[in-house]
């Protein structure tokens, strides 16, 4: 028994009642009120409930349904929540029709190169600014971000374009800072599974973008997704980055059929990365193509202005003629899947 159904007539009583049930079985229960329905998730060993006991909270009047549920993440799970989860981010959704995109440099630079940056992408469309402050560099000798300066830097540019800004956090003692200066928090592919990290975002009001660990399975990525949410934080954006395999002509393999894949497995919004997947300018066009045409609901690309000059992902980033000409090739695509640009 993992998940109870509420009849759309439960009343706040009703839901106690059934709260107050699965406590006493030494459970706890994730309530979350839909529009239509209430729907309460059993967390902990429910492998202990028996048949009989399972029958008995069915017998409950406000119950609908209980179902049990052999995956081990549950909240992020489509059997929890079938319909599909849109965040809100102003005026903005990520996981409805419009497919939206997510540009800007691998790193915050200097204000000079990020204001262009940042003008030349929201031009092109974008719906979002990108940008990191805190680097999660291979080498500790690389460029590291530039910190707090930074997120000051991306806080500007969010007021003078008017898009929302996505940054990375990479240390739980940096949430207060994050918090304060972005819109959507990023937790890189290298902190997938930085577990204290996901049980901090998982506490704060901001939607959080959960990258692909580098070599993480689709049922570890839920789990890590499942971290999230367990602490309350509904609004979890699964982004595909690429996962190590044998090859190395590419910088990573994009995997693509994890994004159909996770259409049917979960309820969460997903979002593909063809600049990291790849890991080569000329090929980011073409996947992001794909990336669309397989269901994506937004797209991150990272953009330069001078790539050759970048501090870091240079040899990823698209120069902004490109990252419009993107935009343009996108828009048939999402049209011929339903959705829109
Ligand atoms: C990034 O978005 O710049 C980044 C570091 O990505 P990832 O964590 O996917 O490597
Ligand atoms: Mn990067």
């Amino acid at each position: 028994m993992d998940i109870i159904v509420l009849k759309p007539e439960a009343t706040e009583d009703d839901i106690r009642h059934v709260v107050k049930k699965l406590e006493g079985k030494g459970l706890k229960a994730h309530v979350s009120k839909g529009t239509e329905r209430t729907i309460i998730g059993v967390i902990g060993d429910t492998s202990r409930i028996s048949e009989d006991e399972e029958n008995a909270i069915r017998a409950i009047e406000s119950v609908e349904s209980v179902t049990r549920i052999i995956k081990p993440y549950k909240l992020a799970s489509r059997e929890f929540k079938k319909e599909q989860t849109v965040i809100k981010v102003k005026d903005r959704e990520i996981g409805g029709k419009k497919v939206v995109v997510i540009a800007g440099p691998c790193a915050v630079e200097n204000k000079t190169i990020l204001m262009s940056i940042a003008e030349k992408v929201k031009e092109a469309g974008a719906s979002f600014l990108r940008g990191g402050a805190f680097k999660p560099r291979t080498s500790p000798y690389s460029f590291q971000g530039l910190g707090v300066e930074g997120l000051k830097i991306l806080a500007e540019a969010r007021q003078i374009t008017g898009l929302p800004v996505v940054t990375e956090i990479m240390d739980p003692r940096d949430m207060e800072l994050v918090l304060e200066y972005s819109d959507i928090i990023q937790i890189g592919a290298r902190n997938m599974q930085n577990f204290r990290l996901l049980l901090e975002v998982g506490q704060c009001d901001k939607p959080v973008l959960l990258k692909r660990g580098l070599s993480a399975t689709i049922k570890e990525w839920l789990m890590a997704a499942e971290y999230i949410l367990s602490k309350g934080n509904e609004n979890v954006i699964l982004c595909e980055r690429g996962i190590r395999t044998f090859e190395t002509a590419t910088r990573n393999t994009l995997d693509l059929s994890a994004v159909p894949l996770l259409k049917e497995l979960t309820h969460l919004p997903v979002v593909v990365d063809p600049s990291h997947g790849v890991g080569k300018w000329n090929l980011v066009i073409p996947m992001a193509r794909a990336a669309v045409a397989a269901g994506a609901d937004g797209l991150l690309i990272e953009v330069h202005t001078n790539p050759e000059e970048a501090l870091s992902d240079g040899e990823q980033s698209l120069k902004p003629s490109l990252f419009k000409d993107l935009m343009e090739q996108i828009k048939p695509i999402a049209e011929a899947v339903g959705r829109e640009v």
